[in-house]
């Protein structure tokens, strides 16, 4: 399994997640050609693109959804209220996810779960390759962590998670008190305290990767997020990665497990 960031924050959000060859999109807040052009930088076209999943209706996750569906023909998977929220996606090429059920999304099982936050029906996805059983949790913007989001990544080879800003800099940045209010209120966004500790408590051994998302360009950087995470992850062998806000990037390949534990069986 790989994973790929078209773009993380505000400025707009896609990854992409692979098995093989085969691919599904996982928001895309790029339009056909800025996606084309990204998908390039990093060795892909969108003809390799199988199915979008959206997490939400927000611009900076589904501002390009419509024209890449219309151009590439994608099938679109969200939440009911995320589909009704984007009107100009035909009907007969949305599937509705549902929380708790697991539904095969090209190369993948995806699973779907309920997040906090201030869109219609916001979702988190755990995605597992059929073929290696590689299983990654993706959760974009989330005011806070419910239970059934640990239950879901509690076994995940890989995660990427929101770390949006820091609660220092977002108190003494400058924003005004009702933006800061509405990022920290339970359905805005998790800073980087918060990302750390629900990092901490999902780690386990079998946890090879971790990429922080959607960090804030004005109330947050990358070494301060990636500190901060560490910081709280401890001894862990697992070292955040913070996804670049505006360019292309491979988070991360794992390896199938089964080759390794085959061969020194073998010997
Ligand atoms: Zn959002
Ligand atoms: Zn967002």
């Amino acid at each position: 399994m790989r994973i790929w960031s078209l773009g993380s924050g505000s400025r707009g959000n896609a990854l992409v997640v692979g098995s093989g060859d085969r691919l599904v999109l996982v928001d895309c807040g790029f339009g056909p050609r800025a996606l084309v052009t990204r998908l390039k930088a990093v060795g892909l076209v969108p003809e390799m693109i199988e199915a979008l999943l959206l997490t939400h209706e927000h611009q900076d996750h589904a501002d390009g959804a419509a024209k890449a569906q219309h151009k590439w023909r994608w099938p679109v998977y969200a939440s009911a209220g995320t589909h009704a929220a984007l009107r100009d996606i035909p009907a007969k090429h949305r599937v509705v996810l549902q929380a708790g059920a697991a539904q095969t999304v090209g190369a993948f099982t995806v699973e779907a779960t309920p997040v906090p936050h201030d869109a219609r029906e916001p979702m988190a996805f755990a995605l597992t390759a059929t073929a290696s059983g590689a299983r990654v949790g993706i959760a974009h913007d989330l005011g806070a962590v419910p239970p059934a989001l640990e239950r879901l990544f509690a076994r995940c080879d890989a995660l990427c998670l929101e770390a949006n800003h820091d609660g220092e800099m977002l108190r003494h940045g400058p924003y005004p008190r009702a933006l800061q209010d509405r990022i920290r209120g339970g359905r805005g966004h998790i800073d980087n305290a918060e990302s750390g500790a629900l990092a901490r408590r999902l780690s386990h051994p079998g946890l090879k990767a971790l990429a922080l998302l959607h960090l804030s360009e004005t109330n947050n950087t990358p070494s301060l997020a990636a500190r901060s995470v560490n910081a709280v992850l401890g001894s862990s062998r697992v070292q955040a990665h913070p996804a670049a806000g505006r360019s292309a990037e491979l988070l991360f390949a794992l390896e199938a497990a089964t080759r390794t534990t085959q061969f020194s069986l073998a010997l």
